[in-house]
This record gives structure tokens, C-alpha cells and sequence, in this order.
């Protein structure tokens, strides 16, 4: 394998060149930092249609969260901005509204709190 090599994400095996099957499939994980416009999208990349196929049968089974997506503009703002930012700042910024910041940020909270109960069994006292 080489640095230029691309490879199928079901069976990883490398691709020869002109070989590779892409598709597109809804993804409220995937943000980016410089195509902004394709936040909820992800690339992916397979040997064959099967594999494309298969591919798109896993992201159909993860359910598409609105919250996660706007977590992940929230953090692609936060990663820029090191200084707190009040809530209807980070609206203007991550180009959500004040309601969808707040309820991104509860969602990522009960995550975590859900997350810190499961690993030390104690809920976490968390405050915004
Ligand atoms: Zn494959």
C-alpha cells in the first residue's frame, strides 16, 4: 500500500486506479472544514457496486441525528474560536439558529452524561 492508494471501505482492499465505485450517503457525523455545503454527507468509496450497495445499506441503519450534525458545526466553529461563545454568536457562526444550538448542546450533555454514568457510575453534574 502506498500513499496514493485508495481502498474499499467494506473489504479494504486497495483499488486499482479507474477501478473505485463512489457514492454519497446521508451521514450526521460528517462535517468538513472547507465544503461546508456537503455537512451531512459522506464519501465513500468501494471495489464494486456489491460493495457499494453494502455500504449504503450501513449508513441506512445509523439513524441520521439532527443534533449530532449540529454538534459537529459547533465544534468546527469551536475548534476556530478559542474563546467562549455566547450561544447566539455560535448561531451566527455555525449558521444554525439560537433553539438548534440549545438543543444540540442538551443532546451532546445527556451523551455525555450518559457516557460518564456508564464508565464511573455516578451521573455527572454538568452545567452549560
Ligand atoms: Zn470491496
Amino acid at each position: 500500500m502506498t500513499a496514493g492508494d485508495v481502498w474499499c471501505d467494506v473489504c479494504r482492499r486497495v483499488i486499482e486506479d479507474g477501478r473505485q465505485v463512489r457514492g454519497e450517503v446521508p451521514d450526521s457525523s460528517a462535517v468538513y472544514v472547507y465544503d461546508l455545503g456537503f455537512d451531512g454527507r459522506r464519501f465513500v468509496t468501494a471495489c464494486s457496486k456489491e460493495h457499494l450497495t453494502v455500504l449504503r445499506e450501513r449508513y441506512d441503519r445509523r439513524p441520521f441525528v439532527d443534533e449530532e450534525l449540529w454538534v459537529g458545526k459547533i465544534a468546527r466553529v469551536l475548534d476556530e474560536n478559542h474563546d467562549a461563545l455566547r450561544v447566539d454568536r455560535l448561531a451566527e457562526a455555525t449558521g444554525l439558529t439560537v433553539p438548534q444550538v440549545e438543543r444540540a448542546l442538551e443532546w451532546q450533555n445527556a451523551r455525555f452524561a450518559r457516557w460518564w454514568n456508564q464508565q464511573c457510575g455516578v451521573p455527572a453534574a454538568l452545567s452549560l
